[in-house]
Order: C-alpha cells, then sequence, then structure tokens
C-alpha cells in the first residue's frame, strides 16, 4: 500500500522538495542549492541523496512511496526527456529515467509552469474548477490550460505560452522568443520595468519614480501612493495581459483563471485591474469569467509534481 508521494521543484538557485501523503497532505517541505556547475550533473544526485535522507530520518520503506515527481523549467517530454535547458545545461537528459535509477522510484515530470497548474487544480486556487486556466506573473508569463481535468501540454509542449500571443502592433522591440509585441513585453515583471522607464524618458511628468530604482515593486508601490505615471504604467499592465487573458478565453472558455507568480504578490489591486480591462476585452459569453490569486504560492510546483505521479 502506497502511502506517500514526493514532489520536487527544480529552480534555477534552489530545488525545493515536498514530502506528501498521497491525499495531497504536506508532511514536510525544505529546499537544497541547485548546483549547475558541470552542466548541473550533481542536481539529480543531490535530489535523490535528500530523498534517500529523508526516508531514512522517518524511518520509511521505499515501498511505502509512490515515486517522485519533478518538474524544471522549458520545455519536458510526456516521457521525461529534457531536449534543452539552457540554464541546467542539459541537453538530451533523459531526466525521469536517471532519477528513476538513482532514486529506485517511479519518476515523472513536466515544465514546471503547468506543474504548478496541476497542484494549483488538486489542492489550490483552481481546485473548485475542471476547466481553469493558472497563469504565473514573473519574469515571464506563461499558463498551465486545464481542459475537463486536464493539463493541456500540446504538440510541441508549446499550449499555454500566453504570454507570445501578440497584444501590440505597433510594438518595435523584440520579445524574447524573437516576436514582436507579445503580451510577456508588457505583463512581466521586465516588461513593467521596461514600460516605466519608457514613460519616464517620454515624459516630464512629476514621479516617485524619477527618484528611486525602478523595479516591479516600486513602480507598485508608487502606484498604491497614487503616482500618476505609475497608475498609467499599471493600468497598461492590466490592458496588455488583458488582451492575451481575451484571447485564451475565447479559445477555451474557462471558469476561471487563476493568477500565481512573483508579481502576483502585488495583491487584490492588481486582479482588479486585470477584471476590468479584460472585461472590455472578452467575447461576450466570457466577460464574467473571474480571475483570481493562487492560493499556494511557490509550493504550487511541489504540489503539481507530487499529483503528477499519482
Ligand atoms: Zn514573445
Amino acid at each position: 500500500m502506497k502511502k506517500y508521494v514526493f514532489g520536487v521543484d527544480v529552480g534555477g538557485t534552489a530545488i525545493k522538495l515536498g514530502f506528501f501523503t498521497v491525499e495531497g497532505e504536506l508532511l514536510e517541505k525544505w529546499e537544497i542549492p541547485t548546483r549547475t556547475q558541470n552542466n548541473s550533473e550533481n542536481v539529480l544526485p543531490d535530489i535523490a541523496e535528500a530523498i534517500e535522507n529523508k526516508l531514512k530520518e522517518k524511518g520509511i520503506d521505499k515501498e511505502e512511496v509512490s515515486g517522485v515527481g519533478f518538474g524544471v523549467p522549458g520545455p519536458v517530454t510526456k516521457e521525461g526527456i529534457i531536449q534543452m535547458n539552457a540554464n541546467l545545461g542539459w541537453r538530451n537528459k533523459h531526466v525521469a529515467k536517471e532519477l528513476g535509477e538513482l532514486t529506485g522510484l517511479p519518476c515523472k515530470g513536466g515544465n514546471d509552469v503547468k506543474t504548478a497548474g496541476l497542484g494549483e487544480m488538486w489542492k489550490g486556487g483552481a481546485a473548485e474548477y475542471d476547466n481553469a486556466v493558472f497563469i504565473t506573473l514573473g519574469t515571464g508569463v506563461a499558463a498551465a490550460i486545464i481542459v475537463e481535468g486536464k493539463v493541456i501540454l500540446g504538440a510541441m509542449g508549446a499550449a499555454g505560452e500566453i504570454g507570445h500571443i501578440k497584444v501590440n502592433m505597433e510594438e518595435t522591440n523584440a520579445c524574447g522568443c524573437g516576436g514582436i509585441g507579445c503580451a510577456e513585453q508588457y505583463a512581466s515583471g521586465p516588461g513593467l520595468v521596461r514600460m516605466a522607464k519608457k514613460k519616464l524618458e517620454e515624459s516630464d511628468k512629476a514621479s516617485v519614480l524619477r527618484d528611486e530604482e525602478i523595479t516591479a515593486k516600486t513602480v507598485f508601490d508608487a502606484y498604491k501612493a497614487g503616482d500618476e505615471l505609475a497608475t498609467e504604467v499599471v493600468e497598461a499592465f492590466g490592458h496588455y495581459l488583458g488582451y492575451s487573458l481575451a484571447a485564451t478565453a475565447a479559445v477555451v472558455d474557462p471558469e476561471a483563471f487563476i493568477i500565481g507568480g512573483g508579481v502576483s504578490k502585488a495583491g487584490d489591486f492588481l486582479i482588479d485591474n486585470i477584471q476590468k480591462k479584460y472585461v472590455d476585452k472578452a467575447f461576450t459569453q466570457c466577460k464574467k469569467t473571474p480571475i483570481k490569486l493562487a492560493t499556494l504560492g511557490n509550493s504550487a510546483g511541489i504540489y503539481g509534481a507530487a499529483k503528477m505521479v499519482l
């Protein structure tokens, strides 16, 4: 009888690990550093060792463990193969198989955003829905599209790349993907900073941002203090994300949008702003779709990774 499962979220600087019951109760959560030197050759052995130690510490036999799920940035095939991960230096790496051999446990893996979406669907903000779109707003904009309880991967694993929906045909700067006018160029942390700097350059409007280092946080703080220029920036953020969400709604018609990721920590005012802008642009039948904050924070990834195995 399997009683436990591990969920692992592999980030660029830290690896989060979660030890769960199969019912989804998080018993313990901890972190180890991501040792990226020599093409991250230590990462999988480090994870295996952390799991081994945890089982020893708890006096639990491997027979009682369902397996290990993991999430990593970038595309991951259904078989758990990473074709190319620039941050970790992995190429054609069969992560699920290698980690399985190291741990002696069944392993399954997926893209970190899709894994986090699965976590929110299991125990978080999307738990009451069969059809939802989980969006992370951070250094980029990406989504997990959940249709009838399943996270959609797509033919290339690129389903949910809603940060690269074109939302501004007048843009002249290129996005990281090579396209021009992508939602991510406005509705991410770097996008917010870019827009604020541009506005400061183009106008001579007074703003507290003129005397500060421009970060997503200082822009949001200035907005909350009623700064006019910061307000324009935050409105533009909602405006462009609104287009992307409206386009997404027209394709999958979700019951709700669930917003997570570092930028979402700004709070409820951001959600209100996005909701207003979304309503302007959405197809009539989709205007009432609620937009809500995710609830698992940075644990969404380990929850989803664990669920993937179950
Ligand atoms: Zn793009």
